[in-house]
């Protein structure tokens, strides 16, 4: 090989090889928000889940995660990061909501949790009034495996809502959640599905009728989300180019009945991995918290959510919320990004649909 041609392809895998270990091409965005540092210390924080308030969207409360102590539970925050309401159920890993669950006749938005200290399924429903959570769980809702990660399907057509659990081994339990008549809420197991190995972000796509699943050091899975559908799995991503291990939280960015974006947790190289939410979810790229001048930046992130809608003042283009695993000052707490910050980052932008109505699904 001539040796002008051999020094320029050397150079060139390097410049690639380069680029991608320093991850050139990840999108820098800042915090506008971090809540109060949660109770315990060490690993604790884990995952949130964002609920849009009925009419004002300035009174939407973020959910997070607990699992410090056995005496650990939800927290509840206000969009200034202020917690406003906590439980005290248990260690709380992965937490989920839906709206417009039917229950005695009204209808409510429900958060499931699965709960690690007496693994069970914590069930709430939001108190829209006093902006808090009500334990709504029909009885001690004991799970068939030791729960770690968890997530909740509403199938919108029919209405049936789940609550969907995995554990460490690769095992996933999916259960109908259901008015018991007394105005409280049961569930019952109606699939089970297998993978190889660490499980614990999921999400699914309620519209277009699909679960994902992080297998931690594998990838992300695609299934079918109802219970009749196939226990096959679809490999949408593997870790490598685009996702370092673990695969971490999975969430789901609506912006209209097909279109939008799945988002994953890339905990090993502290970075977030955009895919569309439609056909083959192809990878759109990769984004990351940095150090703002106020606010510091996000790593080994478990959880996340996203919420298009209009969330008042600071979010009226919505909302991105992380769980940060190293705050600088205290305990782990949660991190806030308006969505106009990672849509304009990427060239062509992401769609931002702050209108699109997420509740009336
Ligand atoms: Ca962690
Ligand atoms: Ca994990
Ligand atoms: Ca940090
Ligand atoms: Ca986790
Ligand atoms: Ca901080």
């Amino acid at each position: 090989m001539n040796k002008t041609i051999y020094s320029f392809l050397l150079l060139c895998i390097f410049s690639c090889t380069n680029q991608r270990n320093n991850k050139i091409l990840v999108n820098k965005v800042y915090a506008a928000m971090e809540t109060e540092p949660v109770e315990y210390s060490g690993d604790s924080a884990d995952d949130p889940c964002i609920w849009a308030h009925p009419n004002d969207p300035s009174l939407s409360l973020i959910i997070g995660t607990d699992k410090g102590k056995n005496s650990a539970g939800l927290r509840v925050y206000d969009l200034n990061g202020t917690e406003i309401f906590t439980t005290s159920n248990g260690k709380m890993n992965n937490v989920d909501i839906r709206y417009g669950f039917e229950l005695g006749g009204d209808l409510i938005d429900i958060v499931t949790a699965g709960e690690r200290t007496s693994n069970t399924l914590a069930v709430f429903k939001v108190d829209s009034e006093n902006r808090s959570l009500v334990n709504i769980a029909a009885r001690e809702i004991s799970l068939g495996i030791p729960v770690y990660g968890s997530c909740m399907y509403k199938n919108v057509y029919t209405g049936d809502t789940y609550a969907i659990v995995n554990d460490k081994e690769g095992n996933v339990e999916q259960y109908l959640l259901k008015d018991n008549g007394q105005g409280l809420v049961d569930a019952s197991l109606v699939r089970t599905l297998k993978l190889s190995s660490q499980l614990e972000g999921c999400v699914a796509d309620d519209i277009l009728g699909y679960l994902y699943i992080g297998e931690e050091d594998k990838g992300i899975w695609k299934f079918g989300a109802n219970p009749n559908d196939s226990d096959i799995g679809i490999l949408v991503d593997e870790v490598g180019e685009n996702l370092t291990a673990d695969v971490e939280g999975l969430t789901i960015y609506y912006s209209g009945d097909s279109t939008g974006y799945l988002i994953a947790s890339s905990q090993g190289d502290n970075t977030y991995a955009i895919y569309k939410r439609s056909g083959e979810n192809s990878y759109i790229g990769q984004f990351e918290i940095v150090d703002g001048n106020t606010i510091d930046g996000t790593s080994e992130t478990d959880g996340i959510d996203v919420c298009n809608m209009n969330l008042g003042t600071n979010f009226s283009q919505g909302i991105f919320v992380v769980q940060d695993g190293i705050n600088d000052v205290g305990n782990q707490n949660f991190k806030a990004v308006q969505w106009e910050n990672i849509a304009s980052s990427f060239n062509p932008p992401l769609d931002i649909y702050p209108s699109w109505d997420l509740r009336s699904n």
